[in-house]
């Protein structure tokens, strides 16, 4: 049976070589339960999870990590985020069909680059941009790998209504002296023969075998991965006092009550006057009630 909901770490061994798989199931058709987006752009928001699941498993972090998109067009606007604790959560947003021939992101987003924010929990984030380069997101952050300083890596994603997957290779530097100096070619030309139906069918095992039963790789314990929203009542009241006292009470005497709904998880928080009164003089008594001075 298919394995759910989980990234699984390995190693091929007497290579520099380390690799993660990826399955996103029920967390990912949670992220979906508000979704309106058209099939293409929903499996462009599948393959954002699956690779931020990867990223953030690999990285070590104890945060979050974040691709984010936003542009002008057919799509536009692409959050995924993947935290530490191993949640994730994410949105697609969709204003009008895609043009039959856009293939590419850039077309399909009008955009020329997307965010990768890591969040460490130390410091400030860190932001790395891509160009959005290619027909998916695998092409676009194969590119960026290519060209930026960091470890030699292969991604491959796909993504379906029921399951987001992925496969991620990584050559760690040659401290040792491996007996096998053409280890990386072949492991990732094995790799590429994997197709997205097989990425998304296969167990683990089965997927591991199938590309490199020719080799000596060892799995280590698989780690659980479910939808979360990071979203809280307290965050939400810091919003509302970041916008000032004077806008939230416009938008009171508009409409009565500042209703805030949360875009990942489409939870809904109320103010009513009472609540923004306390939120700007935490120290004031509540209306009604009996003060003496
Ligand atoms: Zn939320």
């Amino acid at each position: 049976m298919k394995d759910h909901d989980q990234v699984s770490r390995f190693v091929i061994d007497n290579t520099p070589i380390r690799g993660q798989l990826v399955s996103l199931d029920s967390s990912w058709q949670k992220c979906l339960e508000n979704c309106d987006a058209d099939e293409h752009a929903r499996n462009l928001l599948g393959q954002a999870l699956a690779a931020v699941s990867l990223l953030a498993s690999t990285l070590k972090i104890n945060g979050d990590i974040t691709l984010q998109i936003r542009g002008q067009g057919a799509v536009h606007l692409l959050v995924a985020q993947a935290s530490s604790q191993r949640t994730i959560r994410g949105l697609v947003r969709q204003n009008r069909p895609i043009e039959k021939h856009s293939t590419r992101l850039q077309d399909i987003f009008d955009a020329d680059k997307m965010v990768i924010t890591i969040n460490s929990g130390k410091g400030e984030p860190y932001q790395g941009i891509v160009p959005l380069i290619g027909n998916d997101l695998q092409d676009a952050l194969e590119a960026y790998f290519e060209h930026s300083e960091q470890l030699p890596t292969h991604i491959w994603l796909t993504s379906n209504r029921t399951s987001a997957s992925g496969l991620l290779l990584q050559r760690l530097p040659d401290d040792q002296e491996y007996s096998d100096e053409d280890s990386w070619n072949r492991v990732t030309q094995l790799a590429s023969t994997i197709t997205p139906q097989e990425l998304i069918e296969l167990t683990k095992k089965e997927i591991l075998f199938r590309l490199f039963h020719e080799e000596s790789v060892r799995i280590f314990d698989m780690e659980p991965i479910h939808f979360a929203c990071s979203c809280s009542k307290s965050r939400i009241v810091n919003m509302i006092r970041s916008l000032g006292q004077q806008e939230a009470n416009e938008i009171l005497h508009e409409e009565g009550l500042i209703s805030v709904n949360c875009e990942f998880c489409n939870s809904r928080h109320d103010f009513d006057p009472i609540d923004i009164e306390q939120i700007f003089n935490p120290s004031a008594e509540a209306p009604g009630s009996l003060s003496v001075h």
